[in-house]
């Protein structure tokens, strides 16, 4: 599959920025991004950046006005349409920095639509940053070609989580006590019902679900407990091969 044309490679910055593009905007970049257009990728009046926001596909836009600190972005072209995501969110207990990062980066690459922390009870991760997360799905997205960044949901607790649930959203439980089938068998069986729709992937905490969690999880009728294996992964290692393994199933690989 082809993601660069000559056009795009005409921009060697891609870029994720909250405005209108159209034909002719004129886009002034946060102090943030004005300051690694110039001052780390060195760029200057008539240089190009690839740009986009979520809504209006992605833009080629040229540098038409650039001093020490500011510059001034006018969007010229469209280099691809918007499409759709796939509808699929991690839910997760957040774990310690490093580690959390990886897991919103990853995820991201792996597409996506939504990352939504939840506290269960063996979290042991007190305040959470919800903009550190965003910001690393950020700076994913926009290396990996996608047309989006994920939505990051506030974290919340575990049963409010559940009691708030869309039915419809079916939650890839992945439990390390191996409840579940193997999970490439339970997400096969589910593709040949044609049933795509909305999902979730749910990984726990370091120090795993606790029973009444697993109970409760278990009883929703669109949990779907799968294992991964008979090792016990890291949660940022479940997050990624849960993901791969849901692309592969219901996804677009
Ligand atoms: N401390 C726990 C392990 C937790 S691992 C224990 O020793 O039992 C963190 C999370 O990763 C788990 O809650 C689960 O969601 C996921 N996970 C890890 N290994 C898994 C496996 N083999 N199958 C399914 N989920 C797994």
């Amino acid at each position: 599959m082809k993601l660069w044309d000559e056009t795009v490679s005409k921009a060697k910055v891609r870029l994720y920025m909250d405005v209108p593009l159209n034909g002719g905007a004129v886009i002034t970049p946060s102090a943030d991004d004005a300051h690694y257009m110039l001052k780390v990728m060195r760029m200057g009046v008539g240089d190009h950046v690839a740009l986009f926001n979520g809504k209006d596909g992605e833009w080629l836009a040229a540098i038409t006005q650039a001093s020490k600190k500011s510059l001034t972005l006018t969007a010229n072209e469209q280099l691809r349409p918007q499409k759709n995501d796939l509808d699929v969110w991690l839910v997760f207990a957040p774990i310690k920095k490093a580690r959390l990062d990886f897991i919103a980066q990853k995820a991201t690459e792996l597409g996506v639509s939504g990352i939504r922390p939840v506290m269960t009870r063996r979290t042991n991760v007190g305040r959470l940053k919800d903009d550190r997360i965003w910001a690393n799905a950020k700076e994913a997205a926009e290396q990996c070609e996608r047309l989006t960044v994920p939505e990051v949901m506030p974290a919340c607790a575990l049963d409010e989580l559940l009691a708030n649930w869309d039915p419809a959203r079916k939650l890839m439980f992945c439990d390390e006590e191996l409840s579940g089938s193997a999970a490439h068998n339970a997400l096969q069986k589910v593709s040949r019902k044609g049933l795509a729709g909305p999902w979730a992937i749910l990984i726990g905490p370091e120090g795993g679900f606790d029973d009444e969690e697993r109970a409760l999880i278990r009883k929703q009728p669109y949990a779907v407990p799968v294992h991964l294996g008979p090792r016990i992964l890291r949660a940022d290692t479940a997050a990624i091969a849960a993901l791969s393994i849901w692309q592969v199933a219901l996804g677009d690989w």
